[in-house]
């Protein structure tokens, strides 16, 4: 007798298929990121910070290591997925656990002993703000709320969230993601990609997914669409002149944002997040552009104001 097959079966057939989602692997993750910033801060503009970012990055995958977070409650799941909705909608699902991998992100950049000497106060701040003010910061930053006296703050704030959401995130399975309209927000967690990324190897080759600047999980959008927008008109990309074609700005003429595409074929070390916070030469070029930036670096400190103040006296 014949047997119907499932859906998950007909795909595993299919060898021409490929991963529609690709949840974060934190245990590689924050250790890749981190080397890549490394490598960038040679010789960049903004050196300084990017090995900052580094440090930054690989306190986080100390904490990865050992953070508990709560699975997702099987209600919410299937919710989610009924209403075709991200699983988790970042600023209204915040784990507990966030402050607890902030305060140990703290600990391993003061024990480090090669902090910037300007970071301190920072440090003192968080330090000094109660668990209710701390988490109210959380709903602010993840809200792109955050006021200017405390943008200083948010890249901690920011790094301790991606620590928890990430994890969160690689306990689900792919199939468990649904498809959330509009497309260009994240299907788990509801925030936006920090950038896109043309993939290498395996199944996932020659495909371009957005990266989610949360939760890290990475969604697969057709090339020809803007990833702002959905458009598929006037899509047109940008990058710096005599610089490399890794990162391009892809620009789009219906929503009059950019967003930068990093490609792994041009380099197969390439990183969303952290190419993305490198090429910020490519940013204040596109500030004199009619093209606004479509979404922040999770871990770059600069509001719309500053990075505007950045643009005109560069
Ligand atoms: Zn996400
Ligand atoms: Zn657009």
């Amino acid at each position: 007798m014949q047997r119907i097959l499932q859906p998950g079966e007909i795909e595993a057939l299919d060898h021409t298929s490929f991963p529609r989602v690709r949840l974060p692997q934190p245990g590689s993750l924050f250790a890749d990121r981190a080397a890549r910033l490394r490598q960038l801060a040679q010789g960049n503009a903004i050196a300084d910070y990017l090995r900052f970012a580094a440090q930054l990055v690989q306190a986080q995958q100390r904490a990865a290591a050992t953070v508990h977070t709560v699975a997702l409650p099987a209600d919410q799941l299937a919710r989610a997925q009924a209403h075709s909705m991200p699983l988790m909608p970042a600023a209204n699902s915040i784990d507990p656990a966030w402050q607890a991998v902030l305060e140990g992100l703290l600990d391993t950049l003061e024990q480090s002993g090669s902090l910037p000497a300007t970071l301190a106060p920072v440090i003192a701040r968080l330090r000094a703000r109660t668990p209710a003010a701390l988490d109210a910061l959380a709903v602010q930053v993840l809200g792109d709320t955050t006021t200017t006296a405390d943008l200083a703050l948010q890249p901690f704030i920011m790094a301790a969230l991606q620590v928890t959401f990430a994890d969160r995130a690689s306990r689900l399975g792919a199939a468990d993601v649904p498809f959330v309209d509009p497309a260009t927000i994240c299907p788990v967690c509801a925030s936006q990609p920090v950038a896109s990324v043309l993939r290498i190897g395996g199944q996932a080759a020659g495909h371009r997914y957005l990266h989610c600047g949360t939760c890290c999980t990475e969604w697969h959008m057709v090339r020809v669409k803007c990833s702002h927008c959905e458009s598929t008109q006037g899509i047109h990309y940008q990058g710096v002149e005599g610089g490399s074609e890794t990162v391009l700005a892809e620009t789009c003429d219906e929503c009059h944002t950019y967003r930068k595409l990093v490609n792994q074929e041009k380099d197969p070390l390439a990183e969303p997040l952290a190419d993305d916070l490198a090429s910020l030469t490519l940013d204040l070029l596109m500030g004199d552009t009619a093209f606004a930036r479509a979404s922040a670096n999770p871990l770059l400190a600069l509001g719309r104001e500053l990075a505007d103040d950045a643009t005109h006296d560069a």
